[in-house]
């Protein structure tokens, strides 16, 4: 089975603006900013054979304010740019009772089933204690960068930036690996 590193989207990978302490997901293409820094980090995660999965809550779907013309143009530079294998999005609003709108699992089961991976042998990376807990409670290990998201759930690393998240994840890659004879 394959082991595979789930990326919060806003804030990780784009930008997302900040408005009375709550980060604002961007709702159209000219909005949608990249971090280009994340590039050669993410890159250095697929060349060490982890699969690459965006997941993203996007509530602007069921309470009709995000198009869903615009979303799919921002994942489609947001797939291309970071060679992401998938994006997985919870579109429902927190009164759907959803099972996949994060700190549910949902969109980490999902993929595990979909791409048949080993979720023990999956990292989770975010700024936001949502994706923590949803890495809990699927069994994978969760990677925080500093931020003030990140709230009192169970989280396995905190680091400052996604350099050393990377790091961490790639010794973590070495130290399970069984010997081989
Ligand atoms: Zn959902």
């Amino acid at each position: 089975m394959k082991s595979g590193v789930f990326i919060e989207r806003d804030g990780v990978l784009n930008r997302a603006r900040v408005e009375r302490q709550y980060q604002v997901s961007p709702l159209t293409f000219e909005d949608f900013q990249l971090h280009q820094d994340a590039v050669p980090l993410l890159a250095r995660l697929k060349a060490a054979g982890l699969m690459l999965i965006a997941t993203t809550n996007q509530p602007g779907l069921s309470r009709g304010y995000q198009s869903r013309r615009e979303l799919d143009r921002m994942h489609d530079s947001l797939r291309k740019t970071f060679h992401l294998d998938d994006i997985l999005v919870c579109p429902h609003d927190e009164t759907d009772h959803c099972p996949c709108r994060k700190p549910k699992p949902g969109l980490l089961v999902e993929a595990a089933f979909k791409w048949r991976l080993n979720l023990d042998r999956c990292f989770v990376i975010s700024d936001k204690w949502q994706d923590a807990e949803a890495a809990r409670t699927a069994g994978c290990t969760s990677l925080l960068l500093e931020s003030p998201w990140l709230g009192r759930v169970h989280r396995d690393f905190v680091l400052p930036d996604l350099g050393a998240v990377v790091e961490k994840i790639l010794a973590l890659r070495t130290a399970k690996r069984p010997m081989t004879v």
